[in-house]
């Protein structure tokens, strides 16, 4: 027998429902497409990238995103998507058997990457209006605390004055995930990674960006975390192309992701509207998605399927119970999925 890994044995693959659907609202993305500055780099350059490595730490993205941020390059540091500048980060900061603290409901991969690292996860839940419970997070001592703002699958920011007092008493290492930062109005929390030694805020390209294909994420933070945040992530994380979409869509497509988001903000609330008004009751977002509590939400999700709508579906969430997340961009999709909905229910 092969001395497998024991604290492998347990770990499943990460896999929602995925059957391929028309109109697939399942994973948050830019629903109106990629950035057209990426159609022009691959044509012009992509071809010509492919048979040199790239330079090893990314240095061209580092500085467009610190020139996008407002930092310097030093308190950058990028990965193969935010998920990998999240899971460095938990083996940059802890050792084997430490535990990492975060709200539950959140971000499903946050304990899976406690787990591979042989980390303990330590889920706190949400008080009942959704919001952080500071002093259960600080209690349980973790060296990193993780929080999602706005919050997957909630939808739901984290007040100021909570998170200044959870980075001001933490004793570690708090990560600040911003996945779905564009679509905030005033949830952007870059100041606390600029002026607070313990706050590391990660963001990607992956949403509003429009580049979930390329796998592209960055986190920004004091310079002696990010050190430790590079030595966990070694030279090449990015490919040659995906830097280089990536460093084009933070330099020229600025605008084009703020109108993509805008647009997915009004849909979302014209969305929320229409769901009301079938009785359901989203919860308050401020991602580019809406949580709605549904029973049964595994059967709901499967007659959307056979509908050709993809939703993720979530069975017994923490505070919630079952319930549906459906992604939110162009309205002829939001139509579609509330024709299906509406069939279903
Ligand atoms: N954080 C949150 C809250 C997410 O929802 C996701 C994607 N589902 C990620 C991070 C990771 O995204 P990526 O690796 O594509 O940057």
């Amino acid at each position: 027998m092969i001395p497998f890994r024991e604290t492998y044995r347990d770990i499943p693959l990460y896999s929602p429902a995925k059957k391929p659907c028309r109109v697939d609202l399942s994973d948050n993305t830019n629903l109106f497409g990629a950035p057209p500055s990426a159609d022009r780099v691959l044509r012009e350059e992509g071809f010509l990238r492919l048979a040199r490595y790239p330079a090893g730490y990314a240095p061209d993205l580092k500085r467009a995103v610190a020139a996008y941020a407002g930092v310097a390059v030093e308190n950058v540091t990028t990965g193969c998507g935010s998920d990998d500048v999240i899971d460095c980060a938990l083996r940059a900061f802890l050792e084997p058997g430490d535990a990492v603290a975060f709200p539950d409901p959140t971000f499903v991969m946050v304990p899976m990457f406690a787990r591979l690292s042989a980390l303990k996860p330590v889920p706190v839940p949400l008080r009942s209006d959704h919001g952080l419970d500071v002093d259960g997070l600080l209690a349980t001592g973790a060296k990193l605390i993780y929080v999602c703002t706005p919050n997957n699958p909630t939808g739901t920011v984290a007040s100021r004055a909570a998170l200044e007092r959870l980075v001001d008493s933490a004793s570690g290492v708090v990560l600040v995930d911003q996945a779905y930062v564009e679509f905030t109005r005033g949830g952007d929390f870059l100041d606390l990674a600029r002026t607070r030694p313990n706050v590391l805020v990660t963001r990607t390209m992956s949403k509003a960006f429009g580049l979930a294909g390329l796998r592209v994420g960055w986190g920004v933070g004091a310079p002696s975390l990010v050190a430790e945040v590079e030595k966990a992530r070694g030279p090449y994380k990015h490919t040659a192309l995906g830097e280089a979409v990536a460093v084009a869509a933070l330099t020229d497509d600025v605008a084009w992701m703020e109108a993509c988001a805008a647009e997915a903000v009004v849909n979302r609330e014209r969305l929320r509207g229409a769901l009301k008004a079938l009785g359901l009751e989203p919860l308050p977002s401020e991602g580019n998605f809406l949580l709605v509590p549904v029973p049964e939400a595994r059967q709901v999700g499967e007659a959307l399927r056979e509908r050709n709508v993809n939703v993720r579906v979530f069975e017994g969430l923490t505070g919630v119970g079952d319930a549906l997340r459906i992604g939110c961009g162009p309205w002829p999709m939001m139509a579609s999925a509330l024709k299906a909905l509406k069939e279903v229910l």
